[in-house]
């Protein structure tokens, strides 16, 4: 059996906790890895390599570091399909959508190689008389990343590679039940140049993120994964006086109006709602559809439904892979078999017709879904599409900002007008216009609102920089005898 550990100070460190986690194949429902869970004390010693590690790389100029993710760049490049087989192997999501999540990882590092300009501080010249006033941005120290199942290399590419470039050194916990990718990203970083100590991995579960979130020379902890667990590290996290972002679950919403394109909506809610297995926290999950068009907009979603190939990774052609556990598995269809019984009416089972061995369930469409039924007001993560009917706009509108979550939405017209007052109402922190997964490219910022973020400060891009850093500001003044006299009140520019 496949034994994964620790990356830690530029090697892999098996671990001595005595505690392992299973790493299932979900396509086939077995055991294909065990990975070591680190304790407190191993914990402890990633963060000390790191600590130990940050003075010589801060110090490092920019040039170098900017040539360290260069360098990187080249390497995740040459290794895109590696990358992916290891991710469709774990998660289970199909190669080409693994080499989605790993196009859209890089993207992040090809932002950090535009550290120097990034990391720009102010200057004004002569703000008092022969005063100048400049800030500059420090990196913080050590920082961690936390991180989900569903995005085993693009959610870590979103922290380490902006956190690394501003001079940080970096420890990942990554999620226990897919975590290979991460260490082989490790060692692409090691290959890179990254001097050893700057960035390291720790697999585990609960214990070691309690021991990140405690330990005093942590300075800063991003975290991505679901509600619950984001409101615990950012609660912990900052009452331990660290620096937090900590992006939670969702509940993504598109509105169709009646003057959309419904062909177009229908190809866009088909992909959104069921791509990568529902596994995405910027899925949709619910349509509000107009009255006047549900009808006509349910039969496209449904005519489409059938040819979707679900099946392994390993299988060419198939679009839609395994969950990621039975367990998640047995839950999704929880939701599905318990809708018809809230009230809702089930318009595609499915449980019907997936590949029998492996964690599999087909796509689901669940009509007349209404707020407090379960599979309306909870995070399903998987394959079923819920559609709620409206009655108009403003209707659609109101379900939207009522939803405690605020991730990602999108809405469907061709109407400008309307997208512009929908951009200008909605309250969620990522907005689609005809484009159903509207996840902000790397040079902008990613968060959602409400119980999707909890923090100031939004995942990578120019916010990432910002998170990672924090400004000195200077005031200098170079010896002038004709201007030096002792003056004991406060210093004023006027
Ligand atoms: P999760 O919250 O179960 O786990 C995330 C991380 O937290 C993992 O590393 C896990 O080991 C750790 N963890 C789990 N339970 C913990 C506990 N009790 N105490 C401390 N740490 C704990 O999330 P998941 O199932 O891996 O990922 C799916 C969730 O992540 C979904 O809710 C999805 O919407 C969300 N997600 C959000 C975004 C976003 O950008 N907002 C992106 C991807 C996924």
């Amino acid at each position: 059996m496949k034994r994964i550990s620790h990356w830690v100070d530029g090697h892999v460190v098996e671990g001595t906790s005595g505690r392992s986690g299973i790493v299932w194949q979900p396509a086939t429902g077995e055991q294909q890895a065990s990975v070591d869970l680190a304790s407190v004390d191993e914990v402890a010693h990633a963060v000390a390599v790191a600590k130990a590690a940050f003075p010589a790389w801060r110090a490092t100029n920019l040039s170098r570091r900017a040539e360290v993710m260069f360098h990187l760049r080249e390497l995740v490049d040459a290794n895109r399909k590696e990358i992916a087989s290891l991710l469709s192997a774990e998660h289970g999501k199909v190669l080409t959508d693994a080499l989605g999540e790993v196009a859209r990882g890089l993207e992040n590092i090809e932002f950090a190689c535009g550290v120097p300009h990034l990391m720009k501080g102010g200057f004004s010249e002569q703000a008092s008389t022969g005063i100048d006033v400049y800030n500059i941005r420090q990196p913080l120290g050590v920082v961690a990343g936390i991180t989900p199942f569903n995005f085993p290399a693009m959610v870590p590419m979103w922290m380490f590679a902006n956190a690394l470039a501003c001079g940080n050194t970096f420890v990942l916990k990554p999620s226990e039940k897919d975590p290979s990718a991460s260490m082989f990203i490790a060692e692409l970083l090691k290959q890179a140049g990254l001097p050893d100590g700057c960035f390291n991995v720790v697999n585990g579960d609960k214990v070691a993120v309690d021991a990140l979130l405690n330990h005093p020379d942590i300075q800063a902890i991003s975290f991505v994964g679901s509600t619950p667990i984001a409101k615990y590290i950012y609660e912990t996290a900052t009452a331990n006086g660290k620096r937090v972002q900590a992006l939670g679950g969702a509940k993504n919403h598109s509105l169709v109006l009646p003057d959309a394109d419904l062909d177009m909506a229908a190809d866009a809610i088909v992909g959104a709602a069921y791509g990568s297995a529902g596994e995405r926290c910027m899925a949709l999950s619910v349509v509000l559809a107009v009255d006047t068009i549900a009808d006509a907009l349910i039969d496209k979603i449904k005519e489409r439904m059938p040819a979707i190939q679900v099946g392994p990774a390993t299988e060419e052609g198939n679009e839609m892979g395994p969950l990621i556990t039975g367990e998640h598995r047995d839950k999704v269809a929880g939701y599905v078999g318990g809708a018809e019984a809230e009230g809702a009416t089930l318009v595609v089972d499915g449980r019907d017709g997936a590949p029998a061995n492996g964690f599999f369930l087909r796509p689901s469409l669940i009509d007349n879904v209404a707020p407090g039924m379960k599979v309306y007001d909870e995070e399903i993560f998987g394959p079923v599409l819920s559609i709620t009917r409206v009655k108009s706009y403003d209707e659609g509108l109101k379900l939207i900002n009522d939803n405690p979550y605020g991730n990602g939405t999108a809405i469907f017209t061709r109407d400008g007008g309307a997208a512009r007052q929908f951009q200008f109402d909605v309250q969620v922190g990522m907005v689609g216009i005809n484009v159903p997964v509207p996840v902000p490219v790397s040079y902008y910022s990613f968060g959602g609102w409400k119980a999707s973020l909890f923090g100031d400060t939004n995942m990578y891009g120019p916010e990432g920089i910002n998170f990672f850093t924090r400004s000195k500001v200077v005031t200098s003044r170079w010896p002038d005898p004709h201007t030096s006299s002792v003056d004991l009140g406060f210093p004023q520019n006027r």
